[in-house]
């Protein structure tokens, strides 16, 4: 895998998969053995040049990290030591408590909050809402549930917020039609005067407002919401206000992109994923709550076979356990110490400014081509543009996006912004360069040219 790494650039970035292929894993269970050596290979040949290729500098599309070879051997080690970190007496779970209190000290919490790794941020967001819950209508609701609740719970955030803040109100039980979803400014930040609109007329209704959710990075186009206006509103009407920083919070790493998160350190809940910006191999999603308290008093369950002791391996209460769904867990904790260790949040803060100093070069090969076009503000690491043409610009642009991927070169995704189809490349990858960024752009420049012949897709 270091081999792999070193030679990623003679890869394609990804390539589809050839039907025989995807064949040799539709088959029947493997009841009788097969030699070690003889699997490698399958996973050599079969599953290797097969992958999504997040690691390769030219992957843009999403909101994927690259991964790093301090956080692969220390998956190694984690694999070895088989830790169960739901609870228990052991240093592992230490591992993880210190890096709760480094998420404290980088975001201006305070020592005493709380912090828990899960798969990502779209759990991380669901566990904040539930503990925002707790706070608005107390604990009962773990036992009667949403249905006898009279009161009808809201929630804010804006149009540009992840999908996964709506998945987490439904599953909360409080339902996605009670989260209201407000505009957005030309900057892609939330409108707060629409904001304070809504929660007074919401309150003139007789529903009751409970949470507001602000992004330190939106998922379209890096656009962080004014965190301190955010604050200030959630004080004076003693709402709960959630962070979602999945992409963009650990930016406060570098001390050139922390000014623009002023606010973060009023938030009562902060979602993030060590496995984006921070290049964290998968996963690495990551909570942390101001008040420990309530988290407990949303998770916490006794269970006789989960007895606590004052000493012996049951000692060490409260447990990771007490604090979110998971009971069984893995040490995810130990490729964030490595990391962390090995480079220092200095040197990781500065592979950050340099993603966002390559997406303002993007940005500036756009604004000077008369063939592309920007299609919003670059506020982090993510741009958004277009191949201009004067017929079906959006099957034109989305059969580009299909055309980079397919040829192995780069790997955009596409996304809408206003209703009309992008191409976004979002610069999360440490391994990506000018050299990425210019293969792009002319990849771009060449298949517009071709498509836009033929007027429609292929
Ligand atoms: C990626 C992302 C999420 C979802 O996080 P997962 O780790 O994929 O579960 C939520 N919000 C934003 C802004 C994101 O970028």
């Amino acid at each position: 895998m270091l081999d792999y790494v070193a030679s990623i650039r003679q890869r394609p970035v990804w390539q589809p998969v050839p039907e025989p292929i995807a064949n040799r894993f539709r088959v029947g269970l493997p009841t009788e053995p097969t030699e070690l050596s003889n699997v490698y290979d399958s996973f050599s040949e079969d599953i290797l040049p097969y992958a999504v290729g997040n690691s390769h500098p030219g992957f843009m599309g999403w909101v994927h990290g690259g991964g790093n070879v301090v956080g692969m051997l220390a998956e190694m080690l984690a694999a070895g030591l088989n830790s169960n970190l739901g609870g228990r007496d052991h240093v592992p779970i230490a591992v993880e408590q210190q890096v709760v209190q480094w998420m404290s000290e980088l975001f201006g919490f305070p020592p005493a909050s709380s912090g828990l790794f899960v798969t990502g941020s779209s759990i991380a967001n669901f566990i904040a809402i539930l503990v925002a819950r707790t706070a608005a209508i107390g604990v009962q609701v773990r036992e009667r549930g949403m249905r006898g609740q009279v009161e009808r719970l809201i929630a804010y955030a804006s149009t540009d917020a992840h999908g996964c803040i709506a998945k987490a109100l439904e599953m909360s039980g409080i339902g996605s039609e009670n989260l209201r979803q407000i505009a957005v400014d030309s900057h892609h930040r939330i409108r707060i005067d629409q904001l304070e609109h809504f929660i007074a007329s919401d309150r003139a209704a007789g529903n009751t407002p409970f949470c507001v959710i602000g992004n330190a990075g939106t998922v379209d186009t890096g656009a962080i919401d004014d965190l301190s206006g955010l604050a200030d509103v959630c004080k004076r009407e003693e709402l709960w206000f959630h962070v979602d920083g999945a992409c963009g919070a650990l930016g406060m790493m570098s001390a050139e992109l922390a000014p623009k998160f002023k606010g973060i350190e009023r938030a009562d809940s902060l979602a993030l994923d060590f496995h984006k910006w921070a290049q964290i191999p998968y996963d690495a999603g990551f909570v942390l709550i101001r008040d420990p308290q309530l988290q407990q008093a949303t998770f916490a369950a006794p269970a006789k076979y989960l007895r606590r002791a004052q000493r012996g391996l049951a000692a060490g209460s409260p447990w990771p356990c007490d604090f979110g769904p998971d009971l069984s867990r893995n040490f995810k904790a130990l490729k964030v110490w490595f990391t962390l260790k090995v480079y220092g949040t200095r040197r990781l803060g500065e592979l950050m400014v340099t993603s966002c100093q390559l997406a303002r070069y993007l940005e500036r090969q756009i604004q000077a081509h008369p063939e592309l076009e920007l299609m919003a503000p670059v506020s982090l690491n993510i741009v958004c543009f277009r191949y201009r043409c004067e017929r079906q610009v959006d099957e034109v642009n989305s059969e580009i996006v299909i055309a980079i991927q397919e040829s192995g070169v780069a790997a955009p995704s596409s996304t809408e912004i206003d209703g009309q189809v992008a191409i976004r490349a979002a610069l999360f990858n440490h391994r990506t360069t000018q050299l990425e960024v210019d293969t792009l752009l002319e990849a771009t420049l060449r298949f517009g040219r071709q498509l836009k012949l033929i007027g429609e897709p292929r």
